[in-house]
């Protein structure tokens, strides 16, 4: 209790773990339903939740504690890959979406070990030879710029906004 919901003035409502890294979130507005995204890794619990909701961010949250609460009671997850390649998958019985459960199908280019680190036009690199991947011409001109407009908010729901396709792929 007591966790803010991202940087609005919402607390949260519910008993999650101390180890929630992240809690995002956005009440209704005109025509946008409020969500709660929460990153959390705890136990058999390491996932990813978003859910939303056409009444509040504490709706939302309350949808979201429900799901973790599934996934914490799962007596014993049972991955399938379906159709992640990069080692996530999905819990057959409880339906969590998990990172990291699997190796990656992919392998890197120099050393053929199983990765997902990193990737240019269909190949992939692990970590230690990320250096030796092609980089695409950086075309971002900072005169194009202008410092007033940017807001970190903005960027994290855009971030949120990617990170929620990305969870949401593998579920049905
Ligand atoms: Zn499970
Ligand atoms: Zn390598």
């Amino acid at each position: 209790m007591g966790m803010r919901i991202g940087h609005g003035p919402e607390i949260s409502q519910c008993e999650w773990p101390e180890s929630v890294t992240r809690m995002q979130g956005r009440n209704v507005r005109s025509g946008i339903p409020a969500f709660v995204e929460v990153s959390v890794h705890d136990g058999n619990v390491n996932t990813f939740i978003r859910r939303d909701s056409d009444d509040s961010v504490f709706a939302a949250e309350i949808a979201a504690f429900e799901a973790y609460r599934t996934y914490a009671a799962c007596p014993g997850h049972a991955f399938e890959r379906r159709e992640w390649r990069n080692g996530a998958g999905v819990c057959e019985r409880c339906k969590m979406w998990s990172p990291n459960v699997f190796e990656p199908l992919e392998r890197c280019q120099e050393c053929g070990a199983a990765t997902y680190y990193s990737s240019f036009e269909g190949r992939f690199w692990c970590e230690m030879h990320d250096s030796l991947r092609p980089r695409r011409p950086f075309e971002f001109d900072p005169a194009d710029v202008d410092d007033s407009s940017y807001s970190s908010a903005e960027f994290e729901e855009a971030l949120s906004t990617i990170l929620v396709a990305i969870a949401s792929k593998g579920k049905e």
